[in-house]
């Protein structure tokens, strides 16, 4: 299970049901992914890329 840190739970939107966090994930058209948090047990949305580093330029949307 993906561990929170707390600072961060708090720090993020959280969202009451998987469905409710994918409903945003498909609205904003990012690369998110929902996931259960073990501090307030609701779903926040993380990035889908592992801890590789994405230069600047990546991140710019085209199109
Ligand atoms: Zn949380």
């Amino acid at each position: 299970m993906l561990r929170t840190r707390l600072s961060i739970c708090r720090k993020k939107v959280s969202y009451r049901t998987e469905a409710d966090a994918l409903a945003i994930v498909f609205a904003s058209g990012l690369p998110l992914r929902p996931y259960r948090c073990d501090r307030c047990l609701q779903f926040h949305l993380t990035s889908r890329r592992k801890g590789k580093r994405v230069p600047r330029m990546a991140s710019v949307v085209t199109g």
